[in-house]
């Protein structure tokens, strides 16, 4: 099935031309070592020089770093089946603009969509009771709020994308290319490859559920990141997979079955994907955050977490804080360093900068305790770097 799939053209997109009039780099003296990490500035101020954003960088094109940016499971509020689940007034708009300014300082924004968008077609997934019906769907209005917080790269990979069926998928699809996303991960469209800022960026995204590309299937995974990587500067891999909850926030390296079906081993499928070329694992689905590890140079984040979630999501405890994840990576993905911003989410839902920062902490510790190892060090400002050497010669 892989070699069928990946014997035809690849879906290309254009870039989409909204964000990032320059393309500014780090000065080669910011790069190792990272003196600013020490000066105890926020992370809001780290994540603008992340970004850029700083009148010291020199644009230059194309880039000699890049800024990629990662979130989360998104979903804005659903009129199915209430309209009750809809944010006051049927608006989205006003939820993620809080964050916008961080979303929108980078090269490259990838998020995960939980849920189809449509205002009609397709057969809801049956629900025995109203009130406890977890079938998602946004107005087809609400990609226009992902359009204005500057989505480039969208996962239709999960358990709520085929809530509305084949057909709804379909809709979803029209909706997203109308409004110019590169998006993978149904059947019909298992990866895209999207040129921007002079690179290309190959895209898969994989899940465990129905109509989605099959997070199971780890050689087919494989092969579709080695061929991304055969035609792309940077390839990214999406994944939607592992148990649920604040009881399932570590990383095993085995299957996670959850509600009675296999949720996938994330830790096999992250490596074979890096192993077959893959640069960057974004990996969401537990609506926690988990660790994150850096192997063969390449960053895997195994759980973004929920990033904006309106109404029918649990958002107590771990399950409302989550990252904003800023990864700086060379042209060809290999990790240079990366910065956390946490956000929370609190009420119905709408990501907020967190004060507390807890999903910093969160993340520094989980990856701590499940990759002692690894060359990562998470600092208590959410700054990603390699660990020093200690095997310094004299
Ligand atoms: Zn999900």
């Amino acid at each position: 099935m892989a070699a069928l799939l990946l014997s035809g053209s690849p879906f290309l997109h254009a870039q989409r031309g909204k964000k990032m009039q320059a393309t500014p780099v780090l000065p080669d003296s910011a790069l190792p070592g990272y003196p600013a990490l020490s000066m105890g500035i926020d992370s809001l101020q780290w994540a603008r020089i992340m970004a850029g954003c700083n009148d010291r960088f020199v644009p230059l094109s194309p880039p000699d770093s890049l800024c990629i940016i990662g979130t989360g499971d998104i979903m804005l509020g659903t009129w199915y089946p209430s309209e009750n689940y809809l944010p006051p007034g049927g608006d989205c708009s006003p939820l993620l603009r809080p964050v916008h300014h961080i979303l929108q300082s980078g090269h490259l924004l990838f998020g995960n969509l939980e849920g189809g968008l449509g205002d009609y077609g397709g057969v809801p997934k049956h629900c025995r009771d109203n009130g406890n019906c977890y079938v998602f769907r946004m107005p087809a209005r609400f990609g226009q709020c992902l359009a204005d917080a500057g989505y480039d790269l969208l996962s239709v990979a999960n358990n709520h994308v085929n809530d509305f069926g084949p057909e709804g998928r379909a809709i979803t699809a029209g909706i997203l290319d109308s409004l110019g996303f590169a998006f993978a991960g149904f059947l019909e469209r298992p990866y895209t490859v999207l040129e921007k800022d002079g690179l290309r960026y190959g895209f898969a995204a994989f899940a465990p559920n129905r109509g989605c590309m099959d997070m199971l299937n780890y050689r087919a995974a494989a092969d579709i990141a080695r061929h991304l990587d055969s035609i792309s500067d940077v390839v990214i891999i999406s994944f939607h997979g592992g148990a649920e909850g604040r009881n399932h926030q570590h990383v095993v390296k085995g299957d996670e079955v959850f509600l009675g079906y296999n949720r996938g081993s994330v830790y096999r499928f992250a490596h074979a994907v890096v192993d077959a070329g893959a640069d960057i694992v974004f990996g969401h689905g537990p609506h926690v955050s988990r660790a994150i590890e850096l192997y063969r140079d390449r960053i895997i984040c195994y759980s973004l977490g929920n990033f904006a979630t309106y109404g029918r999501f649990n958002l107590s405890g771990p399950n409302g804080i989550a990252p904003i994840l800023k990864l700086m990576v060379s042209p060809s993905g290999r990790f240079l360093k990366g910065q956390i911003v946490p956000i929370c989410q609190s009420g119905e839902g709408g990501p907020r900068p967190d004060p507390y920062k807890r999903a910093t902490e969160k993340i520094r510790t989980l990856s701590t305790s499940d990759f002692p190892m690894q060359e990562l060090e998470i600092g208590s400002d959410g700054s990603l770097r390699r660990k020093e050497s200690r095997h310094l010669s004299p």
